[in-house]
Order: structure tokens, then sequence, then C-alpha cells
């Protein structure tokens, strides 16, 4: 690094340090302004479901004296408040995401138990749907991080690859090493994205028109939770996809050395 000389008595100033400051006040100012867009687009996307549910409810009350009225309209009302219910929560794990650094409390990770977890955890959304998804074997393949977010990011991509299935569909989930980094991936042959779209998908509260128009309840917040999940374990999460032929997200990961616990047999290394 270049120094830099003030006076003939001061201490020299280490330039590289004076930049990082600067560099340092800028993130902060990029944060806020983050910040700011974040609670202008949430509550934006608060508000058509807020006005559903209050219209739904005059609705209800002016139909009193038609009970398959009022029965049709509280179903409505209930689909509503369970999605709202559903975005609430999505905003909460965001904002959880956004403000943790998983190396602060890091751990040794298995990637095994982390696809296993999330997986289990969409088996009721899989049956519901017929979709039947494989785990790859085993691949004893381990990371640095918050074993609880890495489930999250998982779960969300099989989630939406069973949600964007077709009836009795499959959905591939599995785990390797490549390029010296090791990779997630969820593949499913459901409704895909458009090039246009690809893009775009990591944003936050972003659906395509497709997945609008069948309407699976989402919020268009899983996919930027699973991005700052990769991005604060050091990784990155990734789409590849064809308009109607399916779609394959990976999410990469530093590896680390699997730990010399009793979790893995020593004849495994020998
Ligand atoms: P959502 O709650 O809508 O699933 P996400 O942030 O998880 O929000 O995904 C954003 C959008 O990306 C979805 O609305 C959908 O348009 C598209 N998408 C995500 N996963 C898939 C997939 N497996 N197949 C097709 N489209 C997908």
């Amino acid at each position: 690094p270049r120094t830099l000389v003030v006076t003939a008595h001061a201490a020299p100033i280490d330039v590289s340090r004076v930049l990082l400051i600067v560099d340092d006040r800028s993130e902060s100012v990029r944060l806020d302004a983050m910040r700011r867009d974040f609670v202008a687009n949430t509550s934006h996307e608060l508000k058509t479901p807020i006005g559903a549910v209050s219209l739904l409810a005059e609705a209800v009350d002016s139909a009193a004296d038609d009970p398959d009225q009022v029965r049709r309209f509280a179903a409505r009302l209930s689909t509503e408040a369970a999605r709202l219910g559903a975005l609430v929560q999505q905003i909460i794990e965001f904002s959880r995401v956004q403000g943790a650094d998983p190396l602060d409390a890091a751990e040794a990770v298995s990637l095994d138990d982390v696809l296993r977890t999330a997986v289990d955890r969409t088996r009721v959304a899989a049956e519901a749907r017929g979709v039947t998804v494989v785990v790859g074997k085993r691949a004893h393949l381990w990371t640095l991080g918050d074993q609880a977010m890495l489930v999250t990011a998982v779960q969300n991509l099989v989630a939406n690859a069973i949600a964007f299935s077709p009836q009795k569909g499959h959905v591939g989930v599995g785990l390797r090493k490549r390029d010296g980094v090791v990779e997630i991936a969820v593949s499913d042959q459901g409704i895909g994205i458009a090039e246009e779209d690809l893009g775009r998908v990591f944003e936050r509260f972003y659906r395509t028109d497709q997945a609008r128009s069948r309407q699976t309840g989402g919020t268009g917040l899983g996919l930027s939770i699973v991005k700052h999940i990769a991005e604060n374990h050091g990784g990155e999460a990734r789409a590849w996809s064809r308009l109607g032929r399916g779609s394959t997200f990976t999410i990469r990961l530093p590896e680390i050395p699997a730990p010399t616990t009793a979790r893995t047999p020593r004849r495994e290394k020998e």
C-alpha cells in the first residue's frame, strides 16, 4: 500500500485505510437507500391484500341476508388473510437474513443434512400436488455458516420447484463439488422462466406473469431471501431455465473439510 507522509513529525497515514473509511460511508448510504426502498415496496405490496380484506368484510356485511353469498365471501376473506399472513412472514424472514451475518456464529454445516431437512419440510406441499421430489445420494460435503438459514434457502427453492411443476411432476435435488466449490441444484420440469425474466427473478417482489396467472399465492420474496443467504455465506445463487420446459436453480458455497467428530466415521476417510 502507498503511504502518505503528512508532516515530518506526524505518523504516516496509510492511504488504503483512508480509502476504506470513505468506502464504509458510501456503503452505509447504500444500505439506507436499500432500507427506504424496501419499506416503500413492502407497504405497496401489503396494500393490495389489506384492501381486499376490507372490501370483502364490507361485502359479507351487505350480503347478510344471503347465506350462500356470505359463505363465498368468507372463503375469499380467509384466502386473502392467509396470503397476508404469508407475506408478513416472508417480510420478517427477509429482514432477518438481510441484517444477519451467518459467519458471526458459524458452525460446520453438513449440506447433506440441509438438503434432507429442506425436502422433509416441503413434503406436504409435494404430496398435495402429486409431485415426486428425488434427493441425490449423500455427497459428504460441508460448508461454514448457519444451518437454519441454509435450510430456509434450499426449502424456498424446493417449494418453488413444486409450486411451478405440473401435477405428478418430478423435482430433483442434488449436491456435488464443482470447480472447487460446493453446488446445490434444484431442478424441475415445470412452467419455466422466459429469458427476459430470468435476470430479475431474484429481485424483491418480482413475479413473472406466468406465476401471477397461476395464482400459486407466492410473495415474490422467496428468491431474494435465497440470494441473500447464499451471498452472506460467501456464495451465490443462479438460475437457468427454458420457458415451458423447466428450471434449475443453484446455490454455490465455499467448501470446508468434514469436521473430525463422531458425525464423520473415520473409515470414510481411509
Ligand atoms: P414467489 O413467492 O412468487 O415464488 P420467489 O421470489 O420465490 O417468489 O420467485 C419469484 C418468481 O420467480 C416467481 O413468482 C416465479 O415467477 C419465478 N420462479 C421462481 N421459481 C420458479 C420455478 N421453479 N419455475 C418457474 N418460475 C419460477
